[in-house]
């Protein structure tokens, strides 16, 4: 169980995000939501511990991890640029983060060929990131999160590089991922869309601050404001 704790972060005087709380249960597929600029990547980048909150507590189960470095979180960043090491081959990427914790090389290869099984990357193991499609190296940074097994996915606008056929397809196996793995996945979108197709529930932004909470069909069917109306296409 993930808890926010009336988290802000200041830029100067201006918030990014302002006092912010949400409790989020294991296996849930929550979707920060909202226009550009309203504070999603910040708020991911403070649970992830790339960025230290002005106010406010970041608990996982009933832990106050706020000042614990990103490492010792139980969780994975994947990122929008995807960020894979692009001198180092599609296995040495996705072991990496075993790697920089000391495994044994033979846990590392059975992990490695175990998730590379998971996500159809064994026949690119050999690979340099180069020589991979936009979507093939989506897989791959996926890989890299998942082969330390996180109790938790945050992921920022990680479909917004791939084509329109190749996102609705990833979209699909990222459902299917979420079921089987039955983490907690975190996933920050501006896109409606995507947001209502995949999300068992979502956070509503607006200018740094939560606009309303719960499930696709609650958003859209009971909005309470009429930003929240407005920005999902409810019917009057
Ligand atoms: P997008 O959908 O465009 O990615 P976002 O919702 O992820 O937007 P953030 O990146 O979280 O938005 O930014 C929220 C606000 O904080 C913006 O007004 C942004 O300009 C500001 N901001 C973010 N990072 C910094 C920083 N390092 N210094 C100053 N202001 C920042
Ligand atoms: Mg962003």
């Amino acid at each position: 169980r993930l808890q926010i704790d009336a988290v802000s972060k200041r830029f100067g005087a201006d918030y990014a995000v302002r006092e912010v709380s949400l409790d989020i249960a294991d296996g849930e597929f929550l979707v920060l939501l909202g226009p550009s600029g309203c504070g999603k990547s910040t708020l991911l980048r403070m649970i992830a511990g790339l960025e230290q909150p002005s106010s406010g507590r970041i608990m996982v189960g009933g832990n106050d991890i706020t000042d614990e470095a990103p490492q010792r979180r139980d969780l994975a960043m994947v990122f929008q640029s995807y960020a894979l090491y692009p001198h180092l081959s599609v296995e040495k990427n996705i072991g990496f983060p075993l790697r920089a914790r000391r495994r044994s090389r033979a846990e590392i290869a059975r992990r490695v060929r175990e998730v590379a099984g998971t996500l159809e990357l064994s026949a690119l193991l050999e690979r340099r990131p180069a020589a991979l499609s936009g979507g093939q190296r989506q897989r791959v940074a996926l890989a890299r999160a998942m082969v330390r097994d996180p109790g938790a996915f945050l992921m920022d606008e990680p479909l917004s590089n791939l084509d329109a056929k190749l996102r609705s397809a990833t979209r699909a196996e990222l459902i299917g991922l979420h079921r089987r793995l039955g983490a907690t996945f975190l996933y920050v979108t501006h896109d409606q869309v995507e947001a209502m197709t995949m999300a068992t529930r979502i956070a509503l932004l607006n200018a740094g601050s939560v606009e309303q909470v719960g499930t696709p069909e609650e958003l859209y069917d009971r909005p309470r404001t009429a930003f929240v109306a407005g920005f999902l296409g409810s019917p009057p």
